[in-house]
């Protein structure tokens, strides 16, 4: 049987279940295992993919973090996204509630997705480095980073996005192998493999500038600089090019 006539016949059947259970009483339903597990997959190969990543991320112990979290933040949005932020690691919140961006430094960036480019959350696709939160919220160690990098780079490489947003220097230096400082490395076109990634402020260091009202809207202007420069992009209206005098050294592949 064919794969788009299988998922037909389970909704046909999931449908006269509900139907069922709408004329009764009844408050719940008892499915077999192998209903259970059909109705869990897709027959889109980038979500069962993601899916399975996400299975064997939530049970990782390859770095010393694994002991100290609450669980695993994987990622959250659209899997098949032109456009993917990638952060540094999950702060308290996000170890609570399994999201990435999801406190106060979350809610900027959706205002930043929402207001500023006119998108909805689950247009886009949201992860971090690392997933799982350092203790205290301390930066990612290299040892950390190198360990759970691999996971980041499967999730590109499934969800293929148009262009990559980089939000502070972990997520920098982990996708185009510099150790440049953010601001070096922000306002201009870098690639990770041919996907281009503009590199920007972490919404936590915005938030970070809050004591100091002129710091704050300098560095606000330099994050709306680089998304608009994404949205040129999206729309067609900016072709990123390499620069030629570091042409190559960005690469990852
Ligand atoms: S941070 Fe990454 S490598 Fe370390 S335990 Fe968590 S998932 Fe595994």
């Amino acid at each position: 049987m064919k794969h788009q006539d299988l998922w037909q016949e389970i909704l046909s059947d999931v449908r006269s279940i509900l139907t069922d259970l709408a004329k009764s009483n009844a408050k719940t339903v008892s499915l077999s295992p192998e209903t259970v597990a059909l109705l869990s997959h897709t027959t889109d190969p980038t979500v069962n993919a993601l899916k399975e990543l996400e299975q064997v991320v939530s049970g990782c112990t390859k770095c010393p973090l694994y002991a100290t979290r609450t669980q695993t933040v994987f990622g959250t949005g659209n899997p098949h996204a032109r456009l993917m932020f990638v952060g540094e690691a999950p702060g308290a919140d996000e170890d609570r509630q399994g999201e990435p961006f999801v406190g106060a430094a979350g809610q900027l960036l959706t205002q930043i997705i929402q207001k500023g480019m006119k998108l909805k959350r689950s247009d886009v696709y949201i992860c971090n480095v690392l997933k799982c939160r350092p203790p205290n919220n301390r930066d990612p160690r290299t040892d950390e980073i190198e360990q759970c990098r691999d996971y980041l780079f499967q999730q590109i490489e499934w969800i293929r996005p148009e262009v990559i947003c980089a939000l502070g220097a972990h997520a920098a230096r982990t996708l185009l192998r510099v150790q440049d400082s953010t601001s070096r490395l922000r306002g201009k076109w870098h690639f990770y493999g041919t996907i281009p990634v503009r590199v920007t402020y972490h919404p936590s260091y915005l938030l970070r500038c809050k004591d100091d009202k002129v710091k704050e809207r300098e560095e606000k202007r330099k994050v709306w600089e680089d998304i608009q420069a994404i949205m040129r992009f999206l729309n067609g209206e900016e072709i990123p090019s390499r620069d030629p005098i570091n042409d190559g050294t960005y690469l990852w592949q």
